[in-house]
């Protein structure tokens, strides 16, 4: 369960932004999260209600995009979108596949007030 600390480290940054730019209020978030990040989505949303509770994003809407993965095939020599660690190639089936990215967790875009 690391969804408690991830939902802190959004708000953090929701804060460092509102000093940045001025906003009081945060309505929406949209969240992109990587395949890989193993974000359990419920427990990210429940998190996130929790921990902004009186503050600058109470009660504001958590929109979550799941962006696809990018790994390295080694039998085709390029890379390629897979949507889960451990899928195979979607160019040639094969399973020699080096994940370089889809563990990433970022604010996309903010509704602001
Ligand atoms: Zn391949």
């Amino acid at each position: 369960m690391h969804e408690m600390a991830l939902a802190e480290s959004i708000l953090t940054t929701l804060q460092e932004q509102a000093r940045r730019q001025h906003y009081t209020r945060v309505r929406t978030v949209w969240l992109e999260i990587g395949p890989l990040a193993s974000v359990e989505e419920q427990s990210l949303r429940f998190s996130f209600d929790v921990v902004v509770k009186g503050t600058l994003a109470d009660g504001a809407r958590l929109e979550i995009e799941t962006s696809p993965a990018q790994a390295w095939c080694l039998q085709c020599c390029k890379s390629v979108a897979v949507a889960r660690r451990f899928d195979a190639c979607p160019e040639c089936g094969g399973h020699q596949l080096q994940m370089t990215s889809g563990d990433e967790l970022r604010i996309k875009e903010l509704e602001v007030d």
